[in-house]
């Protein structure tokens, strides 16, 4: 490693240092505010672009959870990565699965039953179980991924009784908004689908993560009801496309 990307690099752990904290300190206070305790809210760290170095520096002051949104992204830091949980967060072509499964704990971005069906039948040819949040586009979009929400519920009875994944939960990426409680009514919203869902009791829906907020909201989203915040920025800086 050159003398430049070293000092650079050290840096960025400094940094991450500094936002850990701050983030730990938000995340604390909103918990509070939503009635829950700090530790019923995960934090998970989005790890796109961020060099392994700075990842495993994070992973040593104490972040448990990662997420990654490409598969070949993933694959290609995994072997050097220090031990933690491993989340996929991003768009997945049913072609990707065979790659991505068993190298993941959970995919937060589960949209169809044929990518559903998909992750299950390849689970269980490798003899393992693969936990799923289903991913809802609450702003019902154009061009975005997640199921829209009047079609959620159909989906779930529909996945429920594949052998090899585990309903775990609901995840949402709201449109972008500058205005902050546009962004919190979306939240709002997904909570109660998410408690709504969870009266159902669905057999083998489980229903115990909710995940949303990212740097920008993941205050608001945990005022709202979310327990898994997925936080890239705001921990590693503006992220730097090469
Ligand atoms: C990149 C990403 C995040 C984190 O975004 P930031 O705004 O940098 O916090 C969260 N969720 C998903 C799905 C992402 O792709």
């Amino acid at each position: 490693m050159t003398e430049k990307l070293s000092n650079e690099l050290e840096k960025r752990c400094q940094d991450l240092e500094e936002n850990l904290k701050v983030v730990r300190e938000n995340i604390a206070q909103a918990a509070l505010r939503a009635g829950k305790k700090e530790s019923e809210v995960t934090l998970l760290a989005a790890t796109k672009t961020v060099p392994v170095e700075v990842i495993n520096y994070g992973i040593q002051l104490g972040i448990a959870h990662i997420g990654e949104n490409r598969v070949q992204e993933l694959l290609s830091k995994i072997d050097d990565l220090s031990p933690c949980d491993r989340q996929f967060i991003g768009h997945l072509q049913t072609n990707k699965v065979r790659q991505l499964v068993g190298k993941v704990s959970m995919i937060q971005s589960v949209d169809s039953v044929k990518l559903a069906q998909e992750i299950s039948k390849i689970s269980e040819q490798k003899g393992l179980y693969t936990d799923i949040l289903i991913e809802v586009n609450i702003g019902r979009e154009e061009n975005k991924s997640g199921i829209a929400p009047e079609k959620l519920e159909d989906l779930l009875y529909e996945i429920a009784s594949y052998p090899a994944i585990r309903i775990r939960g609901l995840m949402a990426i709201p449109p972008v908004s500058e205005n902050i409680l546009e962004t919190k009514r979306y939240f709002e919203n997904m909570s109660q689908y998410f408690v709504d869902i969870k009266g159902k009791k669905i057999d083998n829906v489980i229903m115990d993560y909710l995940s949303m907020g990212m740097s920008a909201d993941y205050v608001q989203a945990i005022e709202a009801g979310a327990n898994l915040v997925r936080v890239g920025s705001s921990l590693f800086g503006a992220r730097v496309y090469l």
